[in-house]
């Protein structure tokens, strides 16, 4: 069956000025993938690595000085195939909340603070629903409850509930016109350990129950062990590694992948683990060849001059690296 999104050597760059001069940001750089139904797809990498602006480019939420460049965004929703930059601001805000949903960063930022919880129900997701007003509050309390939240929440105004009552508002927001594509950047990175815990059980629950598929977006590597089923890891504005997240974390084919996972704390570890020497590369002036070459354990020559493509090395596992697809046991030795 035909995926529910395909992502195609997609190209979007941000246009910014340094010292008077113009210069390009290559912030999602011919990036492919795609996402199947029902399932939850995590994107993994450090921060400024294009992992905000490739979604951002997928929900069509982009503005200049951002653009598409080139490449193009597809769905295959059951109504119909949408591809999404050929879509009016009409037709994108049509298919908004209903089709598709997106719990941006700091999206607690939504709830307006001098407005009841009620009123942002009424605002977003009301004109997508084909409910009368009395059937809608029905509606949005039964799905409050699917979140674990009393009803009474309406009337409160967003301060008086607790920062993991108000993140689990949104996802009861994003997720009330049951969107067949649900995507969340860092929804859980401000909330403490445990709070943390039941809104990612959550998530998984809404996704079961709805069918939707999740694209989940977080740095921390943890989380995508818990909760997501395919695991892409962004480095410097280019997927670099795709696959089964069990495979990935057993088998990562990528050295890069292989510096996050043994980066996370086990326990039992004394020390903290060493972590990768340099910092991640500016996107406007990247490293030539393969972005990663400067900080990377195995670079030989060839990375310095020409950029790795992703190859599927396992079944189902792709990875952009020339020493991985020359002879995949290499990267283990990293880890
Ligand atoms: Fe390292 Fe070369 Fe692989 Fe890039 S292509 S990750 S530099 S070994
Ligand atoms: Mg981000």
């Amino acid at each position: 069956t035909a995926p529910l999104l395909a992502v195609d050597r997609l190209k979007a760059y941000y246009k910014t000025q340094l010292f008077g001069v113009d210069r390009e940001v290559r912030a999602v750089d011919d990036v492919s993938l795609k996402i199947n139904r029902n399932e939850i797809y995590g994107l993994a990498g450090e921060s400024s690595s294009g992992k905000s602006s490739l979604i951002k480019t997928i929900a069509g939420a982009i503005r200049p000085p951002f653009r598409v460049i080139e490449g193009s965004v597809r769905f295959n929703f059951k109504d119909g195939e949408r591809d999404i930059y050929k879509l009016s601001p009409q037709e994108l805000s049509a298919i908004r909340w209903s089709h598709l949903s997106y719990i941006m960063q700091g999206s607690m930022s939504v709830l307006n603070p001098v407005r009841r919880i009620k009123h942002a129900f009424a605002d977003f997701a009301l004109p997508h629903v084909r409910v009368k007003g009395g059937d809608f509050t029905r509606l949005v309390e039964r799905h409050l409850k699917r979140v674990h939240l009393d009803p009474a929440v309406l009337q409160a105004y967003p301060h008086e509930l607790s920062g993991g009552m108000r993140q689990r508002v949104t996802i009861a927001l994003a997720t009330v016109c049951s969107p067949e594509f649900i995507i969340a950047d860092e929804p859980t990175t401000a909330l403490d350990v445990i709070v943390q815990k039941g809104v990612l059980s959550m998530v998984r629950e809404i996704q079961q129950e709805l069918g939707s598929s999740v694209l989940f977006v977080t740095h921390d590597m943890a989380v995508h062990a818990n909760l997501t089923d395919r695991l892409g890891i962004m480095y410097a504005g280019r997927l670099v590694e795709e696959g089964r997240t069990r495979d990935v974390f057993k088998k990562p084919l990528h050295p890069y992948t292989a510096h996050l996972i043994s980066s996370l704390p086990r326990i039992g570890d004394e020390a903290p683990k060493k972590g990768l020497e340099g910092s991640p590369p500016s996107l406007a002036d990247p490293p030539s060849g393969c972005r990663f070459h400067p900080r990377c354990p195995l670079a030989i020559d060839i990375c310095h001059r020409e950029a790795p493509q992703m190859v599927e090395i396992l079944p189902g596992h792709r990875a952009a690296c020339h020493v991985a697809q020359a002879d995949p046991t290499r990267v283990e030795a990293v880890a």
